[in-house]
């Protein structure tokens, strides 16, 4: 019996310090949300070497760019499906960046805003976090 193994699909992010500096990059599995929505393992430069956090973050797959805070991977999730859910954006098209608020109209952009901010309980301890690591 020949069986196909479905392929991981994979990311490079760039790695950013605190300034907001692309410092690094990494090549990480993620696991989809929608067609333009992942989740991908947080990662940050510790004395030069790539490391994984043991957080996760809702990720713009065509741009790589990340859609709130970090978050655990439940809330990940379930926030991550609530933004995919929101209607009026088009994900193909609409990056996170600053064109971001013009393109989606302020209504979305402040329903985007919201729901994103979801993800900031998580790591305030209000988040029933069940995930197995
Ligand atoms: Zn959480």
């Amino acid at each position: 019996m020949i069986t196909t193994l479905p392929t991981i699909p994979i990311i490079t992010l760039d790695i950013y310090n605190q300034d907001r500096i692309v410092v690094g990059r990494m090549t990480v599995p993620y696991e989809p949300i929608s067609d333009h929505l992942v989740i991908t393992p947080s990662a940050y430069l510790s004395e030069g070497a790539p490391r994984l956090a043991s957080t996760f973050a809702v990720t713009h797959l065509p741009t790589g760019r990340r859609i709130g805070a970090r978050a655990c991977l439940n809330c990940c999730r379930t926030v991550g499906q609530q933004l995919a859910d929101i209607p009026g954006i088009d994900w193909n098209t609409t990056t996170t960046g600053d064109d971001f608020k013009a393109l989606v109209g302020k209504a979305t952009f402040n329903e985007v805003a919201a729901t994103s901010r979801k993800l900031l309980s998580c790591l305030s301890e209000a988040c029933d976090d069940e995930s197995e690591w």
